[in-house]
């Protein structure tokens, strides 16, 4: 059997994946922000309970509080997380330059917080790499599900 390359996330696909799925969304950008998986930045460990609707990854060993964008471009979002993501991959796809007066008429937000969503994904697109990064996540959208909520594989010894 050959392998399929994987193919590119439509657009029904994403809202699909994402609309009326705030966990898929908190997904999302916890792997955007950690690739490796969560670490304590106090006190280096590895487990976390997720609370406030999983906005909020608070440590299991010392209790300190990671806020899903903090310390990112999107530390003051207001944006519920599907606008954002559906945001990021209108803008990422497009062929070419995605206006904000577009962006305000897809994802109905008023002119002056898609100019500023605009601005943050132009700021994102010139740092190093994060297109091929942020694109690479559309296109293996399905491997954000592995390793989130319950997993489905058997034990060893049961
Ligand atoms: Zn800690």
């Amino acid at each position: 059997m050959s392998k399929r390359k994987p193919k590119k996330d439509s657009m029904i696909n994403i809202i699909n994946k994402f609309s009326n799925n705030e966990q898929a969304c908190v997904d999302f950008f916890f792997n955007v922000k950690c690739p490796t998986g969560f670490y304590c930045e106090k006190c280096g460990c590895t487990h976390f309970y997720s609370i406030k609707r999983g906005h909020v990854f608070e440590c299991a060993k010392c209790g300190h509080q990671h806020y899903l964008f903090s310390g990112t471009i999107f530390q003051d979002n207001k944006l519920p997380l599907f606008k954002l993501i559906l945001g990021l991959y209108l803008f990422f796809s497009a062929n070419k330059a995605y206006s904000a007066i577009e962006m305000a008429n897809q994802l109905d937000l008023n002119y002056k917080t898609a100019l500023k969503f605009c601005q943050k994904c132009r700021v994102l697109m010139t740092l190093s790499n994060s297109e091929r990064i942020l694109d690479s996540l559309f296109y293996e959208a399905d491997t954000l599900y592995i390793g989130s909520k319950t997993s489905s594989k058997p034990r060893n010894g049961y």
